[in-house]
């Protein structure tokens, strides 16, 4: 069986250890971050008290929906969209409002830059090369060093891999990231920074609420870039493993505002799927999907990607036989395996035939026929669909029944002796 890499050995003892290893200090950004989240603890309690009377409403109101639109900008343009390619094409309006609104007042760099980290950070999965991960959560000894350092130091660094991260910048080449990779340092200034003062002005006459109107965007972007962050951090350090082939874990309660790192692990292991999760819980904890979903409903978004049933099949397959293996005894394993394996290309087999039906019935309905002819067609389709349903569904208790028997049944017959 695949060897798993969702604890792999850590790099460093202490934080100050990656100097040595030739990591720099970035000291644009880490000024940056540094002093924006200084003005907002301080400034906004005071912006608060002193804002014209009432202003704290639209403060407020400005904060959040600032957040809503960075985060959502984030979870579905540069992650599902432009890093994963989840949809095979998108228009230019999503592009313009996503990437060059929304993702600048995400404040995460440029999308260009922001999906070149995220493909290293997957590619990490498939490599085993954890070293080059942007925000490794597992590179420290000590937990509280892997959630400093994926959450929000590693920004504060040049990290050493530059040829791998240049190389995965150049591959995001299409023209609208690299127009918005070019705009976004002035971009940036206007909707973070001047819009809000301008605005804040028309709205109160006065300095003081321009001033408070742009410490509600510094709030609103630095609320965005933590439910980002979150995902990178938490969603890699705390959840369930269970199997999963990468350093992420699920988590099935909301986590975040958009949700994006319910499902984490689910995403590791099938990135360009539009959505986050399988099964029911994934549609419950996935918010970004049903953005997604609405682009392309109103046809701004085409080509969505997803794993088939038969694809999300083997994932959940391959995860039970790994924690199955890793709970039993290696002799007993040895016995079972080649079983185990029999029943889970049983099961796959019977998902494929289920889909196949399922193509069969789309295709039926794409065709012209008579109407009478075509329910004809369609009844006798139902009838098989039916039967492959419950193939599959007899095929999947019979792989999970195994994996009970190898795992539960020795306990019960010693416990009987
Ligand atoms: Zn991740
Ligand atoms: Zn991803």
């Amino acid at each position: 069986m695949k060897n798993h890499r969702n604890t792999p050995a850590p790099l460093f003892e202490r934080i100050r250890d990656v100097f040595k290893h030739g990591f720099t200090i970035d000291w644009v950004t880490a000024s940056f971050i540094s002093i924006t989240h200084v003005i907002c603890l301080i400034a906004t309690p005071v912006a608060y008290v002193y804002a014209p009377e009432g202003f704290w409403k639209i403060m407020l109101g400005w904060t959040l929906i600032h957040a809503l639109v960075g985060s959502l900008s984030t979870t579905v343009y540069s992650h599902r969209l432009v890093s994963h390619g989840a949809a095979k094409y998108v228009s230019w309006p999503v592009h313009i409002v996503f990437g060059f609104i929304g993702q600048v007042m995400a404040m995460q760099g440029s999308v260009r830059r922001w999906a070149a980290m995220h493909v290293i950070h997957h590619g990490v999965d498939r490599s085993g090369k954890h070293e080059l991960d942007p925000y490794s959560a597992t590179w420290f000894k000590s937990t509280w060093r892997n959630f400093v350092w994926s959450h929000m130091l590693t920004y504060f660094f040049h990290h050493p891999d530059t040829a791998a991260r240049e190389k995965a910048y150049a591959v995001k080449n299409s023209a609208p990231l690299v127009w918005q990779d070019k705009l976004y340092l002035p971009l940036l200034v206007i909707l973070n920074f001047l819009l809000p003062l301008v605005l804040g002005y028309f709205l109160t006459d006065s300095v003081v609420g321009a001033l408070c109107l742009m410490v509600a965007s510094i709030g609103g972007f630095i609320l965005a870039q933590h439910n980002t962050w979150t995902v990178n951090s938490v969603t890699h350090m705390w959840g369930v493993t269970k199997g999963a082939f990468s350093s992420a874990k699920n988590n099935y309660i909301w986590m975040g505002p958009l949700g994006e790192g319910n499902h984490h692990a689910d995403h590791h292991d099938f990135a360009r799927d539009y959505r986050n999760g399988f099964g029911w819980s994934g549609w419950l904890l996935d918010p970004t999907r049903y953005v997604i979903l609405m682009l392309r409903g109103l046809g701004l978004v085409k080509g969505l990607q997803r794993a088939t049933k038969r694809q999300e099949a083997e994932i959940i397959a391959r995860r039970e036989l790994y924690y199955a293996q890793v709970k039993t005894q290696p002799t007993r394993w040895e016995t079972w395996e080649a079983r185990l394996e029999t029943l889970k290309a049983e099961w796959l087999e019977a998902t494929h035939q289920w889909e196949a039906f399922k193509a069969k019935r789309m295709t039926l309905k794409s065709m012209s026929l008579p109407k009478f002819e075509l329910q004809e067609k369609l009844d006798v389709l139902k009838a098989e669909m039916e039967v492959a349903r419950r193939a599959m569904k007899a095929r999947k208790q019979a792989f999970f029944d195994g994996i009970h028997e190898m795992l539960v049944m020795p306990c019960q017959t010693s416990a009987q002796v």
